[in-house]
């Protein structure tokens, strides 16, 4: 290739990365499970953002606003748009063909749970949706995440899976194949917003980030922190077990905005299309 068209392929490909901002680089990946990032343009103050009637983190680069819009696995690829400062703004998302996993539980009743578990499951899915919700003004310390464990992922995002042949609720979260015992660290600061002992999820932590940017972990052996607890990035939650309806030890890791539960790999540099 001729040297002039090398500089000016070089040049394009400067300008083109200069048109998006850096956080706009790192986390828009705007398709079901994904991360949309809409720019909100420039004001003295924060302009309220919200999607489907939920509020949405706003972070500031350089003198622009930033919508981290998190899509939910349900919506339809196409057109969608949030609300900000009284303005409908909108975005696309895209398509992504998740794969698909089949498990083999020996518990059926983790399968097909009977009356009284199916009660108790109703319970604590009200409760956790509830954390869900929860959305505090504080900014997160982060938005890049550190990952909770060091080890291999053994389970993607978004993996539709069939328990014993039957279709259950796709894999909201990230698995880390790490023994039982490791500790996990919160990959961003936050506040513990609810501990528990759930059907599915087995000993759960929520940890708050701000502003409705929220990680779960669960299936773990140890809970070493309360409700209430303020934690610094790092900070140690519990130990990696196999509690609830897990296989084996593992670490599980939910990252939820708005509501929405998307891809924790966005937020680790790990995100494949
Ligand atoms: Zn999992």
């Amino acid at each position: 290739m001729p040297r002039f068209f090398c500089t000016l392929l070089l040049l394009c490909l400067t300008l083109n990365a200069h048109a998006d901002s850096y956080i706009t680089r790192l986390l828009n990946k705007p398709v079901p499970g994904g991360v949309a990032v809409v720019d909100l343009g420039a004001a003295a103050q924060a302009p309220k953002a919200s999607y489907q009637g939920k509020p949405v983190l706003v972070v500031k680069e350089q003198e622009n606003w930033l919508a981290i819009v998190g899509i939910p696995l349900t919506v339809q690829p196409g057109n969608h748009q949030i609300t900000a400062g009284g303005r409908n703004l909108p975005f696309i998302v895209g398509f992504k063909k998740y794969p698909e996993q089949r498990i083999t539980l020996k518990n059926k009743s983790q399968v097909n749970p009977d009356q009284a578990q199916l009660k108790r499951i109703e319970g604590e899915l009200a409760v956790q949706l509830k954390a869900y919700r929860t959305f505090s003004p504080n900014l997160p310390s982060n938005l890049l995440l550190d990952k909770p464990v060091n080890g291999p992922l053994s389970s993607k995002f978004g993996v539709r899976r069939f328990f014993n042949g039957e279709e259950r609720n796709p894999h909201a979260g990230l698995d880390f194949a790490v023994p039982a015992g490791t500790p996990i660290k919160t990959p961003a600061g936050g506040k513990v917003i609810l501990v528990g002992n759930y059907f599915f999820n087995g000993n759960t932590v929520f940890v708050d980030h701000g502003q409705g940017f929220i990680s779960m972990f669960c299936h773990m052996s140890k809970i070493d922190v309360k409700p209430g607890q303020q934690l610094a990035r790092g900070a140690v939650v519990g130990k990696v077990g196999a509690t609830g309806r897990a296989t084996g030890p593992h670490m599980h890791w939910n990252v939820s905005l708005n509501d929405a539960r998307v891809d924790p790999a966005i937020f680790i540099g790990a995100f494949q299309p």
